[in-house]
C-alpha cells in the first residue's frame, strides 16, 4: 500500500491553500496566514563576495580555505563547509573532530555532528556515530536521504554502512596512549560525580585535588613508560588533567547571499559512553535561518545546551544584534546560569560564532586572555584566509 510521507502531505496542504503559509489553530477549520519573522534591514542585503567563518582549526586544517574555493567555484553553501570540515575530520591531528578524535572512556571514538541548509531549512545530524571518519557526511545524507533529522549511536552507524560509507577504527596510535595515560591516572575532572551544575560540585573537587602536585611528576614518568614521545607529554597530561573539548563549527554564505552551516566534533574526551554533546543538535552547535544567519559553538556542550545558544544567537540578530553582540548575550546567560556559584565559570570554555546573510560576522568566547597570554581566535576567509580575534566576555583574574 502505498503510504503518504509527511512531506508529500505538507506539500499538498501547501498546495491546496494556494501556496499561503498556513497554521492551523484550535479551530482546525480555519486556516490563518503565519506571520513572516521580523529581518532586520541590513539581513536582506547579500553579501558582495562569499564569507566563511569557523573555529580556529579551520584555519589551521585548510577548511576554510576549502570551503571558500568551493563557493568561488559555484558550490552550494553547504557542500563548500561540508568539504571544509572534511580537512579536519581526515586529519589525525585535530585530536577534537573525526578520525584521531580523543575517545570516550571505553577507549572508542564517537562523532557527534550536524548540518543546516539556509535556502531550505534543511537539516541532519548524527550524534554518538561510531566507525566513520565524516559524521558531517553522514548528518548530510540524513538530511537528503530520509525523512528524519537526526539518527544516534550504533543505529547511526549501520545507516552509515547502508549509505555506503567506510568503517574504520579512527582511534590512532597517539590518541590511544594518551587515552592509556588517563586511565592510568585519571583526570582530576572526569565526568563522574556531582557536575558543574549541582551544588556538590565543590566537595567533590577537594576530594580529587586532594591528590596534590606531585600528581604531574607521577603522570609524566607513565607517559614515558606509554611510549608518549617527549615532546607529546605536556599535550598528554594536559588532556588527562582538564580533558579537552574541541570541534569544528563552520558557516558560509555566497554572493547571493545563501548560508549553510556545519559542527562536527569527536566530543569531549574520556565522556561517558553514549554521552552527545551540544554539536549534533540543531539550534545548540548550530542553526542556520536562510533569512537571517547562523550560528555554531565550540567548548562545553552542555552549557551551550542549557541555553539552546545557536538558536538565541541567531534570534539575538534578527532582533537586529550585531553577530558579535549576539555571541556576548548568549554567552550573558550561560553567565547568568552560573550566577549561585560564578568561580565555577572558569572550568567553562565557550565560543560562538555567528554569520548574517549580508555577510556581516563576529564571534565571541566567554573568556579573555589567560594568564598565558593566550587569546581566543577565529577563522575567516573572504578573499583573504586569515584569524581573528574573538571578543571575550569576561576578564581572566587570578
Ligand atoms: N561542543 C563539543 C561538545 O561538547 C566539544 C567542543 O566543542 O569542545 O561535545
Amino acid at each position: 500500500m502505498y503510504r503518504i510521507s509527511r512531506r508529500e502531505f505538507a506539500a499538498g496542504l501547501a498546495a491546496s491553500l494556494g501556496g499561503v503559509p498556513a497554521v492551523v489553530g484550535a479551530d482546525s477549520t480555519r486556516a490563518v496566514t503565519a506571520p513572516s519573522p521580523a529581518r532586520t534591514p541590513q539581513a536582506t542585503r547579500s553579501p558582495k563576495r562569499p564569507v566563511v567563518i569557523s573555529s580556529a582549526n579551520g584555519y589551521r586544517f585548510g577548511a576554510t580555505r576549502v570551503a571558500y574555493e568551493k563557493l568561488l567555484a559555484g558550490a552550494d553553501t553547504l557542500d563548500a563547509v561540508v568539504a571544509g570540515v572534511n580537512m579536519n575530520e581526515n586529519d589525525p591531528e585535530d585530536m577534537s573532530v573525526g578520525y584521531g578524535g580523543l575517545p570516550n572512556e571505553a577507549g572508542e571514538v564517537s562523532l557527534d555532528s550536524c548540518v543546516m541548509h539556509g535556502p531550505t531549512v534543511q537539516a541532519g545530524a548524527v550524534g554518538c556515530l561510531y566507525q566513520v571518519k565524516n559524521a558531517s557526511l553522514v548528518a548530510k545524507a540524513v538530511m537528503e536521504h530520509t525523512d528524519e533529522i537526526m539518527l544516534v549511536g550504533e543505529d547511526a552507524t549501520n545507516f552509515a554502512k547502508a549509505m555506503g560509507f567506510e568503517l574504520t577504527n579512527l582511534l590512532t596510535e597517539k590518541a590511544r596512549k594518551i587515552w592509556m595515560l588517563w586511565r592510568e591516572t585519571r583526570s582530576l575532572r572526569d565526568s563522574w560525580g556531582a557536575g558543574l551544575d549541582s551544588p556538590g560540585y565543590d566537595k567533590m573537587q577537594e576530594l580529587k585535588r586532594a591528590r596534590g602536585q606531585e600528581f604531574e611528576e607521577l603522570m609524566r614518568k607513565a607517559a614515558a613508560r606509554l611510549g608518549i614521545a617527549e615532546e607529546d607529554q605536556a599535550f598528554a597530561i594536559e588532556c588527562v588533567l582538564r580533558p579537552p573539548h574541541g570541534t569544528i563549527s563552520c558557516l558560509a554564505v555566497n554572493a547571493k547571499g545563501e548560508i549553510s552551516g556545519v559542527t562536527t566534533t569527536s566530543g569531549l574526551a574520556w565522556k561517558i559512553p553514549g554521552r552527545v554533546g551540544d554539536s549534533p543538535i540543531i539550534g545548540a552547535g548550530l542553526y542556520v535561518d536562510g533569512e537571517v544567519g547562523g550560528a555554531g559553538s565550540t567548548g562545553r556542550g552542555e552549557e551551550n545546551i542549557r541555553v539552546a545558544g545557536g538558536h538565541a544567537v541567531v534570534e539575538l540578530m534578527r532582533q537586529g544584534k550585531s553577530p558579535t553582540d549576539a555571541c556576548l548575550e548568549a554567552l550573558r546567560r550561560v553567565q547568568h546560569n552560573f550566577r549561585a556559584y560564578p568561580q565555577r565559570l572558569r572550568e567553562v570554555d565557550l565560543s560562538y560564532y555567528a554569520l548574517r546573510v549580508d555577510g556581516t560576522y563576529g564571534a565571541a568566547t566567554l573568556w579573555g586572555p589567560r594568564p598565558s597570554g593566550r587569546r581566543g581566535q577565529f577563522a575567516v576567509h573572504d578573499g583573504e584566509n586569515r584569524l581573528e580575534d574573538m571578543a571575550y566576555l569576561l576578564e581572566w583574574k587570578n
